[in-house]
């Protein structure tokens, strides 16, 4: 091969390469715009390659179990670590990682019926009072076709009208609050506690010791933004 036309086919070869980059760069960049507005190109990657993995946690959502339901987590939100003496609540009585997400009573709602409502499509399996919750329902459904089980804690147990192995609809009343401070709550304050565990057996933590086990819950918050 004459080294003309060796220059040739390194030319050829180059011309093929920017033809295959200008092919997948301007899909690409409509990729980035579309979906993150972020002007560093680290973060663009970061948040592009993100959204590409979590799609179909990104794009499910969740009922409201409460009204207004975001601006009530106040107090403890997923993974926090809870003792006693750290504890935004008192007086405390657990130690550990939380499990759940806690949704705040207002003042003016200690003495009204606060109603709660499924999340999602699916079946009633437990109602019954257990320490640490008073009352407590469990409904098993499907978040992003992943069985979950769905504790909702801290609920007046004689309100709960779904029977055990009834379906639910998302959105639909499940119950009302327990009385603050009272057997109903098991001494807790008036809040919800919603817990999310992935897979069909039941558990109703609301604390894990070790942190790694908070892998086998779910943020609710997550699926409510
Ligand atoms: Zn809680």
């Amino acid at each position: 091969m004459t080294s003309k036309k060796v220059g040739y086919a390194i030319a050829i070869i180059i011309l093929l390469f920017l033809g295959v980059f200008d092919y997948f760069l301007p899909n690409q960049n409509q990729k980035v715009s579309s979906q993150a507005s972020t002007q560093n190109t680290n973060q663009i990657v970061m948040t592009t390659s993100t959204v590409t993995t979590s799609t179909p946690t990104a794009n499910t959502k969740i009922s409201e179990p409460i009204s207004n339901a975001l601006n009530r987590v106040t107090k403890k939100s997923f993974g926090l670590y809870v003792t006693p003496k750290n504890s935004p609540v008192s007086p405390e009585k657990f130690t550990g990682y939380h499990t759940g997400v806690d949704f705040e009573t207002l003042p003016s709602e200690q003495n009204t019926d606060v109603p709660i409502y499924a999340i999602c499509d699916g079946t009633l399996t437990v109602k019954e009072y257990a320490s640490g919750y008073g009352g407590v329902a469990v409904e098993s459904c499907k978040i992003n076709n992943a069985d979950v089980t769905v504790i909702y804690g801290h609920l007046r147990l004689s309100s709960i009208t779904p029977k055990v192995n009834e379906n639910l609809k998302a959105g639909e009343q499940i119950a009302v609050l327990g009385t603050g401070y009272s057997t109903e709550t098991d001494g807790e304050r008036k809040h919800l506690h919603l817990g999310i565990h992935k897979g069909k057996s039941i558990n109703i933590l609301g604390y894990v010791q070790n942190k790694n086990d908070l892998g086998n819950w779910i943020n609710a918050v997550t699926l409510l933004r």
